[in-house]
């Protein structure tokens, strides 16, 4: 066993971040990805370390991803369309990337046996009320006519077929559930709500509060979902199971956009903006008005508290938009 870890999605934001830390922990990285969302520059600092390699292809070509999973002892499949604006936007490309992906993903590591860790997202829980979610509670989605829950319904099957895969032959497989993760390299492209916010809060643009902005949400700083994330991998109980991987403190939009205005010493002034407004392409856009996980189920098999605040993550995403912004103000 060389101790080779493959990603898929690996350009992108927590692939990246993840790579940068398997590469610290000794192991040789392999990543795959096809450039669609992630960039090469997100493994700026890997590209030429010889443990390193990446793999520019595309998860459903099964002659490219066969033989790098047969040489993987763990894989993390994070290759997916993620943020709900690419996903309304989208929507097609995005569930075939997800359900199809996935399932051949699965199916290399059915094949060779591997280790493998499959990345899905809070949105599996839909719109549950409930006021923090455990891994086992209800899924509750909205009407096929609303394209948000596409990704939700896909995310749910790709949970389904690993769940399936680890009954009916044992694979190693476990799931975690990102919840809204923010730090540097996220891209601010895809409508995720701390980048977008940072990238206008610097320029002293209004900040695009959808709705009335008292939806609330937790974020966690990648270097603590990452973390979480490695430890599980290398758990052996983790098995067959599912692990939400998200942060503690709550909070609303509107408090989210008056923080970083406050943090950043931002002029910027708060626009309320309708959903029908920013997702133009969704009628009768429906939002999560509260998002908080349960983690004691993480927090019971590998002790996970998050170390970084809600201002650490501010400014991880500030000092990574910063230099973005002196160039924006030079030209
Ligand atoms: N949001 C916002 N303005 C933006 C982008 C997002 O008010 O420019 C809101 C969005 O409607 C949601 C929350 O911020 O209520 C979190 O959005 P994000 O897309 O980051 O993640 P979600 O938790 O919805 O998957």
């Amino acid at each position: 066993m060389d101790n080779t870890s493959l990603i898929t999605g690996g350009a992108g934001f927590i692939g990246s971040h993840l790579a940068e830390r398997l590469i610290q922990e000794g192991h040789n990285v392999v990543v795959l990805d096809n450039l669609s969302t992630g960039h090469k520059a997100n493994l700026n600092k890997l590209l030429s370390h010889p443990r390193f390699r990446l793999v520019v292809g595309d998860v459903t070509d099964v002659q490219c991803l066969a033989p790098l999973v047969r040489h993987a002892d763990v894989v993390f499949h994070l290759a997916a369309s993620v943020g709900v604006k690419l996903i309304v936007e989208k929507p097609l490309t995005s569930m075939m990337n997800n359900l199809r992906g996935t399932e051949v993903v699965l199916e290399q590591a059915r094949r060779w046996h591997k280790r493998i860790l499959l990345a899905s997202t809070s949105e599996v829980y839909g719109k549950n009320p409930a006021s923090s979610f455990a891994e086992d509670d209800d899924l509750v989605y909205g009407n096929t006519s609303k394209t948000r829950w596409s990704y939700a319904c896909a995310k749910a099957m790709d949970e389904f077929m690993a769940i399936a895969h680890y009954r009916e032959s044992g694979l190693p497989v476990s799931v975690v559930r990102f919840f809204n993760t923010v730090g540097a390299r996220q891209s601010n492209q895809y409508g995720m709500v701390l980048p977008t916010f940072v990238s206008q809060a610097l320029r002293n643009e209004p900040i695009t509060v959808h709705g009335t902005g008292l939806q609330s949400r937790t974020f966690t700083h990648i270097n603590d979902t990452v973390d979480a994330t490695y430890r599980l991998a290398m758990h052996s109980d983790a098995a067959g199971e599912v692990y939400n991987i998200g942060g503690s403190t709550e909070i609303s939009i509107i408090e989210l956009a008056k923080l970083i205005c406050r943090r950043l010493k931002s002029t910027s002034r708060i626009d309320l903006v309708p959903y029908e407004q920013a997702f133009t392409s969704e009628q009768g856009f429906e939002d999560m008005p509260r998002r908080v996980p349960n983690c004691d189920k993480l927090d019971h098999l590998i002790k996970f508290q998050p170390q970084f605040t809600l201002t650490d993550m501010i400014d991880s995403v500030a000092d990574y938009y910063r230099p973005v912004r002196e160039t924006a103000a030079a030209v």
